[in-house]
């Protein structure tokens, strides 16, 4: 079973194969996480990422990670929060277990995740936090290969609603 760590961070900073980049649809910048991502690998991440064409909400495309340490970056596009009856759950777990998937298919071994959606999207920060665990715990069941999962989190709040998450 893989490792899966806690850490308070700037996930731009991580050591790690793979990040997570919490997108929006269009792949092409944004606030928070994703501005952050974007400054700190350079220019030519936003060059691969117009080649793309975009990303459905639930789904991930990967690219490479430029000037982070992190050899790649897989964005996903999490749900913005409407109350809870617009399917956001199912798109929310889609994310975590996509970006999982793609890691598996591209023999990546680490991969640190920011709080998909716990920004300006507006997920309940608990909610989202469960499926993110769950969701992980699920998935590194059946992917082979993956062997540390961070949830990076940008604040104390959120690390400690994952420690909590972790321990039931
Ligand atoms: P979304 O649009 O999916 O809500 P945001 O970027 O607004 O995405 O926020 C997602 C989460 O990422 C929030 O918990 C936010 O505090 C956190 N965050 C913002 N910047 C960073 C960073 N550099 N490293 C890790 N987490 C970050």
């Amino acid at each position: 079973m893989a490792d899966i760590e806690v850490l308070q961070a700037d996930i731009t900073q991580l050591d790690v194969d793979a990040i997570v980049n919490a997108a929006n649809s269009s792949l092409l910048g944004g606030g928070g996480v994703d501005g952050a991502i974007h400054r700190a690998a350079g220019a030519e991440l936003l060059a691969e990422c117009r080649t793309l064409g975009g990303c459905d909400t639930g789904d991930a495309k990967i690219t490479g990670g430029y000037r982070l340490p992190a050899k790649y970056v897989i964005h996903t596009v999490g749900p913005v929060w409407h109350g809870g009856s617009r399917g956001e759950a199912e798109k929310l777990t889609h994310c975590y277990s996509r970006c999982l998937e793609i890691a598996a298919q591209r023999n990546i071994r680490s991969i640190a995740f920011p709080a998909i959606s716990c920004g300006v999207y507006g997920y309940p920060l608990e909610q989202a936090v469960a499926i993110a665990v769950d969701t992980v715990r699920e998935q590194l069941n059946i992917l082979p290969g993956i062997q540390r999962v961070v949830f990076c989190c940008f604040s104390e709040e959120v690390e400690r609603l994952y420690r909590d998450a972790l321990t039931t």
